[in-house]
């Protein structure tokens, strides 16, 4: 018996492969992650090999904790002698040891973007920066650019740029280095380029080829530069080098992945063994041959077919919906029943390409209760940019609340620190008015500088401009309003580089949030628009509780597999992302990439879902599904379900209804219904909040019902319970 008798014939021909160079090429689900992992089990347990001399290096932290563990699993404790780890933690391990060869003291600190960020203030303030427009955030992300891209001090130096802020920068650039240096700091960037700089250092270089004999990258398609050059390095005395990937999988050319390292593998390792695994162990064929023929489409592609023992399995589902709230109800529906038939939640991921595309599956989860977990990244009303957004709403609601005023006092930057803040709380308590009326008195605070007081004069005045507002505007005119007199998206661009996008997505995510609900209720006022979401966002606590869903981005799933996947938001301009991508080839293709990645995760069964109209920052636009769903084969699809099939006319929504005037022709059966008001509670028309779906409007009254139209649709209530689950809005 062998460990590697639990691999087919190709994946033990590379396991058993332990001298020089190997490529192991293949698409998804093939094992590849597999192979390593019994590689290392077979070269410690039957080939004697030192574990210690053992480097595996994977994608993220819990890929190489998974790594750990399968191979404890197989082999025991001897596990933990091998190196497996990311780049970051092995450069990390080594810069300890050696650090002190590039000037470092072995109990270095490691500088998170907030330390960045506080450094570079120093920086600017010594600098005397007065550009409102360059922030803290935006010097950190570019001086982060620079490094990964080998650009150092004197590198920028010499490109003698002539734009504005490039003097500042370099010099941020310079002094930054040193003050990281003089407290013996490195920041994420650094702990890449350090350990590169280190194997320059011959005799560190020679003790590393001799310690780390054998070496093993995953996901080798998404290296960087950088990377590539640190294994290619320690890898060139003995050449024991594994590299493991997916052309088709490389999908972080956006973050600086070179996907040439793995195609010039045979170039650079003329002698390399390549090894093409072709079974699928992962998922149906009804899913294997949808990715294939996706994949295909790629001109960049390398013909791999993967094939399956596994049967064709259930038919892939491309539902068509009318918006983004029936495909939430709809996968809702899929999932319950699924449930119902012995699944556990666990088993049902959803997939998205932006974080934003989760507030409306988030709403929909809370709403009936189904217990879900989103994975790298926040839940939607967590994320600073929305408790920013709603703060403001609060405080021009109610210019009392003096936390959520807080909040915002000194957001979008406006120079109001700590210390004022503390002089006009001091000056609010001591003259016995609100905080925020202390705003409109900054000219009499003692002790503000004249900046300070500008400041607060100028939020005072957006926010008592606002507050006139919202008493005759609607909710999103305030909130366009507000947007654009604070200044927030310009906020957020200089404050976070490259991160800037999907935060302003996030933003319009919220305004679509209050489309519609104005579209659903007439007339929403500010209030009700915050006690709906006050629902919508309280987030049960998941702790203790396994069982959930999860939601992630597509680039999160890298890697993982599960049971039931859902596709959602599978439309042009979403994905495949911007129109900026669909006149660039290139970045078609990593689209492409994207979504097999998308597609090979699913185990059992694939959900492709896409919506015939979508709210885009307010605005209902009509979506094209993407050419994706073209690309699937026919054959393997269940009947592409469409709108016009499904819904039969009785289940049109309330707007349709008025649409083609149905509702404003009153017939007997109406007037019968009006006499009955009297019965109800609440009068036809009215606003309501359910405990559950927020707020809504009456829009029918029966004898034993009232019908309610909620943003997700009409609900009946039994009048008998309409006061146990409505109030008044
Ligand atoms: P990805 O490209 O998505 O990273 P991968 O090629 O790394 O995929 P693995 O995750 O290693 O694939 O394997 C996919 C699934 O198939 C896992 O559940 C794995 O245990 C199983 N598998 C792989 N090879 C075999 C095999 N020879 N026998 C049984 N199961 C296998
Ligand atoms: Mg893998």
């Amino acid at each position: 018996m062998s460990i590697l008798d639990k691999l087919n014939e190709k994946q033990r021909e590379a396991a058993k492969k332990i001298e020089g160079p190997l490529l192991i090429l293949a698409g998804a689900g093939s094992g590849k992650t597999r192979t390593i992992t019994y590689r290392i089990a077979h070269m410690i347990n039957e080939k004697g090999i030192s574990p210690y001399k053992i480097l595996a290096v994977t994608f993220t932290n819990k890929a190489a904790k998974e790594m750990r563990e399968r191979v404890e699993l197989l082999i025991g404790e001897d596990a933990h002698k091998a190196m497996i780890s990311t780049f970051h933690s092995f450069g990390v391990r080594l810069l300890r040891v050696y650090g002190d060869k590039l000037g470092y003291n072995a109990n270095f600190t490691i500088y998170d973007t907030d330390d960045q960020k506080r450094v570079i203030r120093g920086i600017m303030k010594e600098l005397v920066v007065n550009d409102k427009s360059l922030t803290e955030g935006a010097v950190v992300s570019i001086i982060s650019k620079l490094k990964e891209n080998s650009v150092s001090v004197s590198d920028y130096e010499k490109e003698n740029r002539f734009d504005s802020n490039y003097k500042i920068i370099l010099e941020c650039y310079r002094r930054y280095n040193g003050t990281l240096k003089e407290n013996n700091g490195m920041d994420f960037s650094d702990i890449l380029v350090n350990l590169h700089k280190l194997l320059d250092i011959p005799e560190v270089l020679e003790k590393l080829q001799e310690k780390f004999q054998y070496i093993m990258v995953d996901e080798y398609q998404d290296t960087n530069n950088i990377q590539y050059n640190i294994v290619t390095k320690i890898a060139a005395k003995y050449r024991n080098i594994c590299v493991v990937g997916d052309e088709n999988q490389s999908i972080y050319g956006f973050r600086g992945a070179n996907i040439k390292n793995i195609l010039d593998f045979e170039k650079d390792y003329k002698d390399a063994l390549v090894v093409k695994l072709e079974e699928n162990y992962r998922s149906t064929s009804a899913i294997l041959t949808a990715a294939n023929e996706v994949i295909k489409n790629n001109k960049t592609a390398k013909d791999k077919n993967l094939w399956t023992k596994k049967p064709q399995g259930e038919l892939i589902t491309v539902k068509e919906c009318l918006d983004g709230r029936e495909e939430v109800n709809y996968i809702i529906e899929e999932i319950v029943k699924r449930k119902n038939m012995g699944k556990s939640y666990r088993e049902f991921t959803i997939l998205y390409r932006t974080n934003a595309q989760s507030r409306l599956f988030e709403e929909g989860l809370l709403k009936y209760n189904i217990p879900y977990k989103v994975f790298g990244g926040m839940q939607f009303y967590q994320r600073a940019e929305i408790k920013d957004i709603v703060a403001y709403l609060t405080v021009i609601n109610n210019p009392q609340d003096t936390i959520n005023l807080n909040r915002i006092i000194n957001v979008p930057k406006r120079k109001i620190g700590d210390k004022s803040i503390e002089k006009i709380r001091d000056y609010a308590s001591e003259t016995n008015i609100s905080m925020f009326e202390a705003l409109g008195k900054g000219m009499e605070i003692p002790g503000l500088t004249s900046g300070v007081k500008i400041a607060l004069d100028e939020l005072y005045t957006i926010l008592n401009d606002l507050i006139e507002l919202s008493h005759e505007g609607s909710v999103s005119e305030v909130f366009d309003e507000l947007i654009r007199r604070v200044g927030y998206f310009s906020y957020l661009n200089s404050t976070y580089g490259a991160e800037a996008e999907g935060r302003i997505e996030n933003v319009e995510e919220l305004k679509n949030s209050i489309v519609e609900l104005e579209k659903t209720v007439d007339f929403l006022t500010l209030r009700e628009y915050l006690e709906n979401i006050s629902l919508v966002s309280a987030t049960d606590d998941l702790e203790g509780e396994s069982d959930y869903i999860k939601l992630m981005t597509i680039h999160n799933s890298k890697g993982l597999e599960f049971p039931v996947v859902f596709l959602t938001g599978v439309e042009d301009d979403i994905f495949p992302g911007s129109k900026k991508v669909l006149f660039n080839p290139e970045e078609l293709e990593e689209e492409r990439r994207l979504c097999y990645v998308a597609i090979t995760r699913a185990e059992e069964k694939l959900y492709l879902t896409h919506a015939k109209s979508r709210f885009v920052y307010g605005e209902f636009l009509t979506k094209i599904k993407s050419r994706f769903i073209e690309e699937l084969p026919i054959e393997v699809l269940d009947k592409v379900e469409k709108v016009q099939d499904l819904l039969p006319k009785s289940k049109l929504s309330t707007n349709d209804k008025k649409i083609t005037g149905y509702k404003n022709i009153i017939t007997a059966e109406d007037l019968k219904k009006m006499k009955n008001i009297s019965n109800s509670p609440f009068a036809m028309g009215e606003k309501v909040i359910h405990t559950k779906f927020g707020l809504g409007k009456v829009v029918e009254i029966s004898e034993k019902k009232l019908g309610v139209q909620f943003v997700d649709g009409k609900k009946d209530i039994a009048l008998a319970l309409a006061t146990k689950f409505l109030t008044k809005a």
